[in-house]
Protein backbone atom coordinates (compact mmCIF):
# COMPACT_ATOMS: atom_id res chain seq x y z
CA UNK A 1 0.00 0.00 0.00
CA UNK A 2 1.34 3.34 -1.11
CA UNK A 3 1.78 5.63 1.75
CA UNK A 4 0.28 9.95 1.09
CA UNK A 5 4.18 10.95 1.88
CA UNK A 6 5.28 8.68 -1.15
CA UNK A 7 2.58 9.67 -3.35
CA UNK A 8 3.09 13.30 -2.51
CA UNK A 9 7.02 12.69 -3.45
CA UNK A 10 5.96 11.53 -6.56
CA UNK A 11 3.71 13.78 -7.81
CA UNK A 12 5.96 16.46 -6.73
CA UNK A 13 8.24 14.51 -9.04
CA UNK A 14 10.93 13.20 -7.03
CA UNK A 15 12.43 10.23 -8.62
CA UNK A 16 15.56 9.27 -5.46
CA UNK A 17 13.99 5.45 -4.22
CA UNK A 18 16.88 5.72 -1.69
CA UNK A 19 15.58 9.19 -0.45
CA UNK A 20 11.57 8.59 -0.72
CA UNK A 21 12.34 5.21 1.56
CA UNK A 22 13.85 7.23 3.82
CA UNK A 23 11.87 10.11 4.33
CA UNK A 24 9.02 7.06 4.23
CA UNK A 25 10.41 4.83 7.12
CA UNK A 26 10.58 8.53 9.07
CA UNK A 27 6.83 9.09 8.22
CA UNK A 28 5.47 5.83 9.53
CA UNK A 29 7.42 6.24 12.36
CA UNK A 30 4.86 9.32 13.60
CA UNK A 31 2.37 7.86 15.87
CA UNK A 32 -0.04 9.16 18.03
CA UNK A 33 -0.23 5.95 20.03
CA UNK A 34 3.31 5.40 21.59
CA UNK A 35 4.34 7.44 24.48
CA UNK A 36 6.55 10.78 23.96
CA UNK A 37 9.95 9.07 25.86
CA UNK A 38 9.81 6.06 22.89
CA UNK A 39 8.98 9.04 20.44
CA UNK A 40 12.11 9.90 17.85
CA UNK A 41 13.96 12.73 18.02
CA UNK A 42 12.58 13.93 14.68
CA UNK A 43 9.34 13.54 15.72
CA UNK A 44 9.54 15.29 19.20
CA UNK A 45 11.15 17.72 17.37
CA UNK A 46 8.11 18.90 14.50
CA UNK A 47 5.53 18.25 16.98
CA UNK A 48 7.02 21.13 19.54
CA UNK A 49 7.22 23.42 16.59
CA UNK A 50 3.17 23.51 16.85
CA UNK A 51 2.98 23.72 13.29
CA UNK A 52 5.13 26.70 12.36
CA UNK A 53 6.11 25.30 9.37
CA UNK A 54 8.81 27.81 8.32
CA UNK A 55 11.62 26.09 11.32
CA UNK A 56 9.78 22.89 9.80
CA UNK A 57 11.00 23.40 6.43
CA UNK A 58 14.34 24.47 7.81
CA UNK A 59 14.54 21.42 9.51
CA UNK A 60 13.92 19.14 6.75
CA UNK A 61 15.45 20.85 4.26
CA UNK A 62 18.83 20.34 6.38
CA UNK A 63 17.94 17.01 7.59
CA UNK A 64 17.19 15.25 4.16
CA UNK A 65 19.32 17.74 1.43
CA UNK A 66 15.72 18.59 -0.46
CA UNK A 67 15.51 21.14 -2.62
CA UNK A 68 12.93 23.66 -2.27
CA UNK A 69 9.94 22.53 -3.62
CA UNK A 70 10.41 18.97 -2.79
CA UNK A 71 11.50 20.30 1.00
CA UNK A 72 7.82 22.36 0.52
CA UNK A 73 6.47 19.01 -0.08
CA UNK A 74 7.50 16.87 2.75
CA UNK A 75 6.97 19.92 5.50
CA UNK A 76 3.31 19.87 4.42
CA UNK A 77 3.22 16.14 4.97
CA UNK A 78 5.11 16.23 8.15
CA UNK A 79 3.40 19.43 9.32
CA UNK A 80 0.16 17.75 8.85
CA UNK A 81 0.20 14.98 10.72
CA UNK A 82 2.23 16.20 13.40
CA UNK A 83 -0.60 18.75 13.68
CA UNK A 84 -3.64 16.13 13.72
CA UNK A 85 -1.28 13.76 16.27
CA UNK A 86 -0.81 16.74 18.44
CA UNK A 87 -4.99 17.12 18.39
CA UNK A 88 -5.89 13.67 19.40
CA UNK A 89 -3.13 13.49 22.02
CA UNK A 90 -4.71 16.86 23.42
CA UNK A 91 -8.03 14.98 23.43
CA UNK A 92 -6.80 11.79 24.89
CA UNK A 93 -5.34 13.91 27.79
CA UNK A 94 -8.55 15.97 28.55
CA UNK A 95 -10.33 12.53 28.62
CA UNK A 96 -11.51 11.55 25.11
CA UNK A 97 -12.23 8.27 23.95
CA UNK A 98 -14.01 8.30 20.93
CA UNK A 99 -13.56 10.01 17.28
CA UNK A 100 -16.31 10.24 14.56
CA UNK A 101 -14.74 9.51 10.61
CA UNK A 102 -15.91 12.71 8.65
CA UNK A 103 -15.74 11.73 4.91
CA UNK A 104 -14.34 14.52 2.41
CA UNK A 105 -14.28 14.03 -0.86
CA UNK A 106 -11.34 16.86 -2.28
CA UNK A 107 -8.58 15.63 -3.74
CA UNK A 108 -8.37 15.25 -7.09
CA UNK A 109 -7.55 11.58 -6.25
CA UNK A 110 -9.72 10.96 -3.69
CA UNK A 111 -9.46 8.17 -0.90
CA UNK A 112 -12.19 5.35 -0.44
CA UNK A 113 -13.24 6.36 2.70
CA UNK A 114 -16.90 7.05 2.30
CA UNK A 115 -17.81 3.86 4.31
CA UNK A 116 -15.94 4.97 7.21
CA UNK A 117 -18.39 8.24 7.41
CA UNK A 118 -20.05 8.56 10.88
CA UNK A 119 -18.09 5.44 12.13
CA UNK A 120 -16.89 5.74 15.80
CA UNK A 121 -13.48 4.96 16.64
CA UNK A 122 -10.47 4.90 19.49
CA UNK A 123 -8.58 7.62 19.31
CA UNK A 124 -5.73 6.00 20.59
CA UNK A 125 -5.72 3.16 17.79
CA UNK A 126 -7.30 4.70 14.99
CA UNK A 127 -9.94 3.53 12.88
CA UNK A 128 -9.58 -0.50 10.99
CA UNK A 129 -10.42 -0.32 7.57
CA UNK A 130 -8.32 -2.74 5.51
CA UNK A 131 -6.45 -4.79 7.93
CA UNK A 132 -4.64 -2.41 9.08
CA UNK A 133 -5.48 0.85 11.89
CA UNK A 134 -5.68 4.55 10.33
CA UNK A 135 -6.05 8.01 11.07
CA UNK A 136 -8.19 10.68 9.33
CA UNK A 137 -5.51 11.40 6.59
CA UNK A 138 -3.09 9.01 6.52
CA UNK A 139 -3.59 7.90 3.15
CA UNK A 140 -2.75 8.96 0.05
CA UNK A 141 -5.59 11.95 -0.87
CA UNK A 142 -7.29 11.62 2.25
CA UNK A 143 -9.00 15.21 3.47
CA UNK A 144 -10.94 13.19 5.60
CA UNK A 145 -11.53 14.83 8.97
CA UNK A 146 -13.18 13.50 12.49
CA UNK A 147 -14.60 15.13 15.26
CA UNK A 148 -13.89 14.15 19.20
CA UNK A 149 -17.26 12.26 19.64
CA UNK A 150 -18.65 13.82 23.96
CA UNK A 151 -20.57 10.58 25.20
CA UNK A 152 -22.77 12.89 27.27
CA UNK A 153 -23.61 14.55 24.08
CA UNK A 154 -24.10 11.83 22.07
CA UNK A 155 -26.70 10.48 24.43
CA UNK A 156 -28.47 14.17 25.03
CA UNK A 157 -31.85 14.83 23.15
CA UNK A 158 -31.33 17.74 21.11
CA UNK A 159 -34.39 19.47 22.61
CA UNK A 160 -32.45 19.05 26.12
CA UNK A 161 -29.40 20.70 25.36
CA UNK A 162 -31.13 23.47 24.18
CA UNK A 163 -32.70 23.93 27.33
CA UNK A 164 -29.03 23.30 28.82
CA UNK A 165 -27.12 25.83 26.30
CA UNK A 166 -30.03 28.38 27.47
CA UNK A 167 -29.51 27.95 31.35
CA UNK A 168 -25.70 28.14 31.04
CA UNK A 169 -25.73 31.19 28.85
CA UNK A 170 -27.78 32.74 31.92
ZN1 LIG B 1 -10.11 9.55 3.59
Amino acid sequence: MTTKIRADLIDAGCTDEKLIAEIEKDWLEFNVAKPRSKQSEFECFVKDCHGNLQIVFTHISDRYGLPKHIATVVTRSFGFKSKRQTDIQNSLNLGSKYGVWRYLNAHRTPCNHSCLDGKFFYLKRGIRFKGEFIYPGDKPGCMCGYRVSVPFLEETPPSLLQKIILFFRG
